[in-house]
């Protein structure tokens, strides 16, 4: 991706992007981030170049084990919140994808539409996935830790966690991605067992579950929306991401 196409991608996520002022002395921040409200900033992002499809196919043994563990969700009644829950939401994006985001639980829009990550926050996660050349479409598979929508949103539960975590291990099973991206505190502490704070497991490639998957955390895309001070921050941790997933190659 060339550089003037990615500040673009950068501008729609509203990261200040530094560019040289004219005699090249000092750089001077285009102001982005501050200048406009989020929603602005999302409906006048650069239009994608049209995307060819590049997603393999699966075989006929890999696609039927999808759906079984997909009917298995959607019919899923291990937890309370199935009871509340408009539908279950399993998982979007190519089933062949090396890069597996995952976030914490389905929200309002996404439990009305069966799909993670559509609302405010998703449309951002799409933004960001964007500026490194991912996209659902294609090339990135996103699933959450729950795979019901807690009422009002709340934290999840540890007991829901312990009774969906198995379907997200078979995800991962399926999937083997090579890098897992963990958004969020919730979906960062309950993978790598820990209760550090966020902040302090950015950074650092861990590793997670039976394949050793190497694992990196960022912060939430919902949290960027309420704190855009921070998205500068979660491009470091994308572009970090970045590198140690060619480092895999
Ligand atoms: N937040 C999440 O963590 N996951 C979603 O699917 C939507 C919002």
């Amino acid at each position: 991706m060339d550089a003037a196409r990615r500040n673009q991608y950068l501008d729609a996520i509203g990261i200040d992007v530094w560019v040289p002022r004219a005699g090249g002395v000092v750089d001077v921040p285009r102001a982005v981030a501050e200048a406009a409200p989020t929603d602005g900033m999302l409906a006048t992002a650069p239009v994608a170049p049209a995307v060819v499809p590049t997603v393999e196919p699966l075989d006929a043994d890999a696609a039927a084990r999808w759906e079984a563990l997909r009917s298995q969700v959607l019919t899923c009644t291990k937890c309370a919140l199935h009871s509340t829950r408009t539908q279950g939401v399993f998982g979007v994006g190519s089933r062949t994808a090396d890069w597996l985001v995952i976030g914490e639980a389905p929200g309002a829009e996404e439990d009305r539409r069966g799909e993670p990550f559509v609302g405010r926050a998703g449309q951002l996660l799409d933004a960001m996935l964007k500026a490194i050349g991912l996209s659902r479409e294609t090339n990135v598979y996103i699933a959450n830790v729950l795979k019901s929508r807690p009422p009002g949103n709340r934290d999840p539960k540890p007991e829901e966690v312990a009774a969906c975590l198995p379907y997200l291990l078979g995800q991962i099973r399926l999937l083997q991605p090579r890098l897992i991206l963990a958004v969020g505190r919730i979906a960062a502490q309950n993978l790598l067992a820990t209760d550090t704070p966020l902040g302090r497991l950015r950074g650092q490639i861990h590793h997670f579950g039976e394949l050793n998957t190497p694992l990196i955390v960022t912060y939430h895309p919902a949290y960027l929306l309420r704190t855009p001070s921070d998205k500068r921050k979660a491009w470091e941790d994308l572009k970090f991401a970045r590198g140690v997933f060619r480092q895999l190659m």
